[in-house]
């Protein structure tokens, strides 16, 4: 049984973990520059 779906559910951003942001030690946060803070690849 093979299924080929090309978008999976969960497929978060591997630079960001999915957040769509960074969290800064310092304080704060800020968008991540990669997807854009959807937090998606
Ligand atoms: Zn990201």
């Amino acid at each position: 049984m093979k299924m080929f779906k090309k978008s999976k559910p969960g497929n978060h951003c591997p630079y960001c973990g999915g957040k769509g942001y960074f969290q800064l030690r310092l304080g704060g946060s800020e968008t991540c520059s990669c997807c854009s803070g959807s937090g998606k690849k």
